[in-house]
């Protein structure tokens, strides 16, 4: 034992007798033991017996900064001995939440000068759901309500996000989706396409927004929610004609569009935002993760100038408990600060970006490897029995990628599978070595992956 903590199997033991997991079949995990991650310092987490894992995804997408930077822990620490704690409801702020307001009317782009603060990435979404419809109820147009989104799109676990997220399993659970959202299909052309060139798939997927805005009643739709880069559907970058086209519409129907900014947001496609890298031009954005790059849990609302003057004039009867937490917002504000200073999203759009888009790319030249797409700094591929005909293989759907992440865990990569994709999402803080490094024991994962699909029969 190399740390002050029980042996690892003491810790699964306790893990399995008394934690759920989240997305997780808790009896599956408690057979094999959960890995005990104990530290973590720049790209790199150590489990329980020393080992060093390379996090090819951030966490959940959200270190940005990468782990262990003193200035965060010292600003947490300072700001709880000051104020560690108070609400903004009832006619009291603070200056934790009022600079980082400050700063992310500065950063976002357009006007979206406003923010309402929540704890997470689906609770920002129970806020926009809620705040899109009182927006239009106070413009006098209450039968404005409906919420469209995407099958495969992922926009949080509470009730409305996940209702709003298309994720069809999690819909099976729990009577989702409440009322009020309508689902339209994915731009993911791998899976999808057909024999259509991706631009032409492409144009058909966004046009079924319009079908869709027609078939509701454009009197009746509230707002369209999108990802710019679905992350958690697997990393499924739209084809070019895709969000022109989207933009066209909205236009055309007056609907507000709220980007999930959650993973996109934060310099991981190579800009601030993504509504940036695909000139979006939301009215509202939803923000997370890299806010405070997972140091502490905060989430919020921007909001444009115009859904701010309107949401104003009467009381939002909503808020959370921890709403514009000073500890968080301290933590976030830091994090936005080194983001800065160190220029953390130019060197990802100039240098280590490009950097890794060459390595990722060349990864379609394994045997396995169908498509390999990357923005920024997250990036997928396509694990396919027959590149030409962009072939599915015979095992159910999502065994192979599961091989695939064993054997990266196996070789000290953190790699996740959606399905049979492979995404990763590292720290922005990557160096050039790093991605080598990544890299190598990436197409070793491949490689052993193959060699044990081809020894199974699965092929
Ligand atoms: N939106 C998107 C696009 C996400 O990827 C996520 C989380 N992966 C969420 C919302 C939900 O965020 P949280 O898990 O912080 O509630």
């Amino acid at each position: 034992m190399s740390e002050n903590h029980l042996p690892t199997a003491e810790l699964q033991a306790l893990d399995a007798a008394h934690h759920l997991h989240p997305f997780t079949d808790g009896d599956e995990l408690n057979t094999k033991g959960a890995r005990i991650i104990t530290r973590a310092h720049g790209v790199y987490l150590t489990d329980s017996d020393g080992i060093e894992i390379l996090d090819g995804m951030a966490g959940l997408w959200c270190v940005n900064i990468g782990y262990g930077r003193e200035e965060m822990a010292e600003v947490a620490a300072r700001q709880m001995r000051q104020l560690s704690f108070y609400n903004t409801f009832f006619q009291t702020s603070h200056p934790p939440a009022i600079h980082l307001a400050a700063k992310l009317a500065e950063i976002v782009p357009g006007d979206l000068n406003h923010v309402f603060f929540n704890g997470s990435g689906s609770d920002s979404n129970d806020t926009n759901l809620r705040m899109v419809r009182v927006y239009w109820a106070l413009k006098g147009k209450p039968e404005k309500s409906v919420v469209i989104s995407r099958w495969n799109g992922y926009h949080g676990s509470t009730m409305g996000a996940a209702s709003l997220g298309g994720m069809k399993g999690m819909h099976k659970q729990g009577g989702l989706p409440i009322p009020g959202i309508a689902h339209i299909n994915q731009p993911d052309w791998w899976s999808e396409g057909g024999d259509m060139t991706p631009e032409e798939f492409g144009l058909m997927r966004a046009r079924e927004l319009e079908e869709k805005i027609l078939e509701i009643g454009e009197d009746k739709v509230a707002a369209f929610i999108a990802e710019p880069v679905q992350g958690a559907g697997g990393v499924i970058v739209p084809p070019d004609s895709y969000w022109p086209e989207i933009r066209r519409i909205l236009d055309k129907y007056g609907i507000l569009f709220i980007a999930d900014e959650v993973i996109c947001g934060f310099g991981r496609t190579g800009n601030w935002f993504g509504s940036q890298t695909f000139d979006l031009r939301p009215d509202i954005m939803t923000i997370a993760k890299g806010l405070s790059s997972g140091y502490l849990p905060i989430g919020g609302s921007m909001v444009s100038d115009e859904v701010a003057r309107v949401v104003n004039s009467d009381e939002f009867a909503h808020g959370y408990t921890y709403s514009a937490h000073p500890v968080a917002a301290a933590v976030a504000l830091e994090n936005l600060r080194i983001m800065q200073d160190e220029k953390i999203v130019d060197t990802v759009r100039s240098d280590t970006g490009p950097y890794l888009k060459a390595k990722w790319e060349a990864l379609a030249k394994h045997p396995m490897v169908g498509e390999a797409k990357i923005v920024g700094m997250m990036a997928s591929i396509a694990l396919t029995p027959d590149k030409a005909s962009r072939a599915k293989f015979a095992a159910k759907e999502g065994t192979v990628g599961l091989i695939c992440r064993e054997r990266c865990f196996a070789n000290n990569l953190v790699m996740r599978h959606v399905g049979d994709r492979m995404i990763i999402s590292p720290p922005l803080v990557i160096s050039r070595a790093e991605i080598d490094l990544l890299i190598e024991r990436a197409r070793k994962a491949l490689d052993e992956t193959y060699e044990k699909v081809q020894a199974q029969g699965m092929w």
